[in-house]
Order: C-alpha cells, then structure tokens, then sequence
C-alpha cells in the first residue's frame, strides 16, 4: 500500500540512483566559455560530471575550467564552424577523456539587423556558427555517444526561432533550423538510446543581451524580467537526466512567448 513516506523512501532511492548516473559521466559544453554554457558547465560539474569547455578562445574555455567543482575537467580551443577543427577536438576529447555522455550546444553568435542592412558575410557566419556548428558537434559526438548508456544531447534554441522577429531574420532562422535537426536527429537515434532535445531561452542576461536595455525589454516578458543563465542551465540539466523526453522544444523565457 502507497503511503507518504514509501513514496518519499522511493524518491530518495531515485534521487540517489540519479546521482550515481550523473556521475562522472563526461559532457561536452560547447560554448561553455561563458553566459548559458558556463552556467550548464557549472551546475553539471556540481552534479558530478566531467566537462570538456569548448570555445574558440581557450583562455576563457580554461578559466571556466578552473572555476569549476572538482577536478579532471578539460578546455579545448575549437571554432564549431570548422569541419576539421570539430572532428580534430572531438576525437581528441574522445581519446584523451572517453566516451560522451552528454552533449550541450550553447556556442552562438548574434548579428542583429534588418535584412535589408544585413551583410551577406554576417548571413554565413550566423548560418555556420549557430546552424551547422550545431550539426557537426552533433555528428562528431554521436559515435563515441554510442557506447555511453542514456546519452542525451540538448540544443540551445531562442524563442524567435518559434516566433520570429523583426531585426533578426537570419538569426531567427538558424534557431528555426535547430528545430527540424533537432527532431529529425531525435528519430534517428531513439533505437540507440540517444535523446535530442532543444531549449529555446527568451531573453536571458549574459554577454548576448548586454547590449539592450533591460528596460524596453521586459515589458513584453509577463514574469517581468530577464533570465538568469543559471535559471537555462536547471532546464537543460532537466532534459539531460531525463529518460522519457525526446525530439522536444523546452522554452525558458519567463512567458514572452506568450505575448509575442
Ligand atoms: P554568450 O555570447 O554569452 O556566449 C557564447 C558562447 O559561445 C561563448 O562561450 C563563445 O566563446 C562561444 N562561441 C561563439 N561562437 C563560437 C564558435 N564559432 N565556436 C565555438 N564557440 C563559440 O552567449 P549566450 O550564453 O547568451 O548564448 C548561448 C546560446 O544561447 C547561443 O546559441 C544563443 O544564440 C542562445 N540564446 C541566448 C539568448 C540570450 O538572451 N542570451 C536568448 C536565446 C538564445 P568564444 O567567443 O570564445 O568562442
């Protein structure tokens, strides 16, 4: 017979067999220097995990590395653009660190414009960066991901992605991209146990939003403010330690999609 504290017995068991789990399992963050990777970076070496910090500045992936809890954690230099310079890190990373458990795109660039006024370069580089970036992480990681139990892989979106907005045509469209990778990448790896799934954050304070006035902002936010890297990282986290969700889009963005 189901009582509380059976139930409560049981959850403590979970929550102990979840702890195991996340332990030491080996999660590459890319874009893990600073904003919403280093956040994840953050609450997942608390969780136990072993990261790889992947940026293009290393001296930053190597400062985040340094701030993290525990040890046995590694940064890489790695442009997410650039084929060769994707494969050559993630098979360093598998050689030197084993095999990946867990997969977080966070690495991004914005260029906001109107489209009239956008440079075609800036097209390529938002494309490349936050679009196929995102499919040749993916690619490189998923055979070493093979041989990892309960692997699982989590995008980083954006809610104008879903809803699109003026100013950020091309931005928009590589997060939109995201989303049919995402679920297209999430049914072909289900028979292997590999779970795909992508966060979609509305405005959230990090290096990105520092440019706008926080102000003019939030009053399209109905939780009446930014969010905190911090508050992406327990959503992405969810989705990793997850077992049952797969193919999804998780929006974190205090309502604004609800008013866009
Ligand atoms: P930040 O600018 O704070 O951090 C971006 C991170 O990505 C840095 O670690 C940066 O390191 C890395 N990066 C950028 N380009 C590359 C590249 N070509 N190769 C490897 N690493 C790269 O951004 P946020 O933390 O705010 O954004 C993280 C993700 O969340 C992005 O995809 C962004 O589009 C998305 N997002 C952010 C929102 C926000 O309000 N902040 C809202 C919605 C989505 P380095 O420069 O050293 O390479």
């Amino acid at each position: 017979q189901r009582t509380y504290s059976s139930d409560l017995q049981q959850s403590r068991v979970l929550q102990r067999e979840s702890n195991i789990r996340v332990m030491s399992r080996l999660a590459v963050v890319c874009g893990g220097s600073r904003g919403i990777g280093k956040a994840v970076s953050r609450l997942l070496a608390e969780r136990g995990c072993r990261l790889a910090v992947v940026s293009r500045n290393k001296d930053a992936a190597q400062a985040t590395v340094a701030s993290l809890h525990g040890a046995d954690h590694v940064a890489f230099s790695c442009d997410v653009s650039k084929e060769r310079e994707v494969q050559k890190t993630f098979d360093t990373i598998h050689k030197t660190c084993g095999n990946i458990s867990y997969l977080v795109n966070a690495a991004g660039i914005n260029r906001d414009a109107l489209l009239l006024r956008t440079k075609p370069e800036d097209m390529v580089a938002l494309l490349h960066t936050n679009l196929l970036g995102t499919m040749l992480t993916c690619r490189a990681a998923l055979r070493s991901m093979l041989h990892t139990q309960g692997a699982a892989i989590v995008n980083i979106g954006s809610v104008v992605g879903l809803k699109g907005n003026a100013g950020q045509c091309v931005y928009s469209a590589s997060k939109a991209g995201l989303e049919g990778f995402t679920r297209s990448l999430a049914k072909e790896v289900a028979s292997r146990n590999i779970r795909v799934n992508l966060l979609a954050p509305g405005f959230i304070r990090t290096d990105m939003t520092a440019g706008l006035r926080e102000e003019d902002g939030v009053r399209s936010i109905p939780l009446g403010r930014f969010g905190e890297p911090e508050e992406v990282a327990q959503a992405v986290l969810f989705l990793l330690e997850s077992s049952y969700v797969t193919g999804q889009v998780l929006v974190v963005d205090g309502g604004l999609q609800l008013a866009m």
